[in-house]
């Protein structure tokens, strides 16, 4: 099964991989996440909490423009 594929989407390729999209925008390739309305993020645009020391943790902000990230923190608050 392959983990990648390409496809074409309002006329831009991206190449999706767990969840996070690579896309050709103005001749750059921009690291992306799909919204859940289907309309994309710039990955960049994250505002979640990124521990890089001594282990890799991210905190996710309510506060990020991600959906996805968004649903991750409200899921941590009712855990
Ligand atoms: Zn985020």
């Amino acid at each position: 099964m392959r983990t990648t594929s390409t496809v074409v989407v309002q006329g831009r390729q991206r190449v999706e991989r767990y969840g996070i999209y690579f896309a050709r925008i103005a001749g750059r390739n921009r690291s992306v996440y799909r919204q859940v309305d289907g309309e994309i993020e710039f990955a960049d645009a994250c505002k979640c909490f990124t521990d890089w020391q001594p282990d890799f943790t991210v905190t996710r902000s309510l506060d990020c423009p991600i959906d996805e990230h968004r649903i991750l923190a409200l899921r941590e608050l009712a855990a």
